[in-house]
């Protein structure tokens, strides 16, 4: 488990050049008769086909032990396929070697439900990681971590260490980390399993906003208040598959939320 980091440090690969950066109509994530199959438990994924356009909101539920986790290291590319091809931002799971795995993780913001900060660095430390390992240049970091502290409504707890704030606020430093390289995605797994009904509408509040600046959301959850109320497209896994899906074609089954 590597959380955001890149896979190879950041140096990338010499050789081919990836593929990263088009985006075209055939949306951002595209998964293609996916199957992952792991060595002692079996099948986690069957025949998962789904695209995800530029710029938009989805909710992945279904019961614990459906896959959605399996998905999103997929869609990271944590993890390969078994049979069929992952797509994401022009990088295919089929070719995709180190190199274009970590250029695809700098464009890629990524959440978990335990938040993953570093115990020992503040806040702000804590973003500034995601810049440092990118490689970006030192000019401007500053800047850049209390922007993304801003944006995500934590300007004035840049100092404090994780121990010292609330679990919405934590998980607002780990989303503050995740924007800071500027996405095309943001992954959340089960971003509020962790949180109070009001630091969980802080959270999804703040994933709206930022949505609507742009960045795309693939969001997992078991919340089916949250995914009720909002009306945003839902993908529903059960055993591995694609049970549900309301961006689907209406003859197909899909054709609203729920
Ligand atoms: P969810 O996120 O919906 O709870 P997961 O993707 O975590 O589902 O798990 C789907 C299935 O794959 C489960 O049966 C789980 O035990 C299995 N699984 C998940 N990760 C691994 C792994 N690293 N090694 C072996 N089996 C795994």
């Amino acid at each position: 488990m590597t959380g955001p980091r890149p896979a190879d440090g950041g140096t990338g690969a010499a050789g081919a050049p990836s593929h990263t950066g088009t985006f075209g109509a055939s949306g951002i994530i595209r998964f293609s008769s996916v199957a992952k199959e792991y060595p002692r438990t079996g099948t986690a994924l069957a025949g998962v086909s789904l695209v995800v356009a530029k710029g938009e909101f989805v909710f992945l539920t279904g019961p614990s032990g459906s896959g959605k986790s399996t998905l999103l290291k997929l869609v990271y590319m944590e993890e390969r396929p078994s049979r069929g091809e992952v797509r994401v931002s022009g990088v295919s799971s089929s070719t995709a070697r180190g190199g274009d795995i970590a250029r695809l993780r700098r464009k890629l913001g990524i959440v978990f439900q335990d938040f993953r900060l570093l115990e020992d660095r503040t806040a702000e430390q804590n973003v500034l990681f995601a810049l440092e390992v990118t490689g970006a240049p030192r000019a401007g970091m500053h800047a850049k971590a209390a922007r993304a502290l801003t944006q995500v409504g934590l300007a004035s707890k840049g100092t404090s260490l994780p121990r010292e704030l609330s679990g919405g606020e934590q998980q607002r430093v780990a989303i503050a980390r995740a924007l800071v390289n500027d996405p095309f995605v943001l992954i959340a797994d089960e971003p509020t399993g962790n949180l109070d009904d009001r630091a969980t509408r802080g959270i999804f509040q703040l994933l709206r906003d930022i949505n609507a600046a742009g960045t795309a959301v693939v969001m997992a959850t078991h919340d089916m208040e949250l995914i009720k109320r909002s009306e945003l497209r839902t993908i529903e896994l059960n055993r591995g598959q694609v049970v549900f899906d309301s961006a689907a074609d209406p003859a197909a089954g899909g054709g609203g939320a729920r």
